[in-house]
């Protein structure tokens, strides 16, 4: 089964920017859990050339009217902060509507501040740049239902969920590409058992340098 971003090859063009800016890196590295991966991947680094977030925002737009067959079909575009201040708001542009965020209240759950607002029966698009496990945006869904709001979708550049939809049938879920960064256990580790590819190092730091 190919999806919409494969057929259209929104998702190649997202992953030839993950690479061009170091956003996905292949290799040994050692995450900040202890756990080694082959894979990492950080949207920040995409995100910061505004030309390559402007692209892929439009891509992802694409896709949600394309699906959704309509030029307008969400009213707000809303994302957890901080992952999604960027992205969010730049999908906002290229949905042609308002992009606010979310913030984390400390005793749990999402908030929106700053004289930010969802009017009632309003349709929402929650921004994330990377869905991983999905949870700050089904927390940000909850908020939402409780302000009242109509509709409500997800769009992300990135799912390695591992789901087609983690958020459930209720919500449509819009993404440019799905990837597996499969991680282990540094004793269980194939790429330490390789030993090729050299030790694991901190993703954004240079082999041979410290
Ligand atoms: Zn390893």
């Amino acid at each position: 089964m190919t999806s919409l971003a494969e057929e259209t090859g929104a998702a190649d063009r997202l992953l030839h920017s993950l690479r061009e800016s170091q956003a996905l890196l292949e290799g040994h590295f050692l995450l900040s859990s202890g756990r080694h991966a082959g894979r990492y991947v950080q949207c920040a680094k995409l995100l910061q050339h505004p030309e390559l977030a402007s692209n892929a925002c439009k891509d992802l737009a694409a896709q949600a009217r394309e699906v959704c067959g309509s030029d307008a079909p969400y009213d707000v575009v809303v994302g957890p902060a901080m992952g999604a201040v960027t992205m969010g708001f730049e999908l906002a542009r290229a949905m042609g509507v308002r992009g606010i965020f979310a913030e984390r209240n400390p005793e749990g759950g999402f908030t929106l501040r700053r004289g930010f607002e969802i009017n009632p029966g309003e349709r929402v698009l929650v921004a994330e740049d990377v869905v991983t496990t999905g949870k700050s945006v089904k927390e940000v869904l909850v908020m939402l239902k409780e302000m009242g709001a109509g509709e409500t979708a997800v769009a992300s550049l990135v799912n390695r969920s591992g789901s087609e939809n983690p958020f459930g049938e209720n919500h449509r879920y819009f993404r440019l590409a799905d990837l597996e960064v499969p991680s282990w256990e540094a004793s269980d580790c194939p790429l330490c058992a390789d030993g090729s590819v050299g030790p694991a190092i901190k993703p954004g730091s240079r082999p041979g340098l410290s």
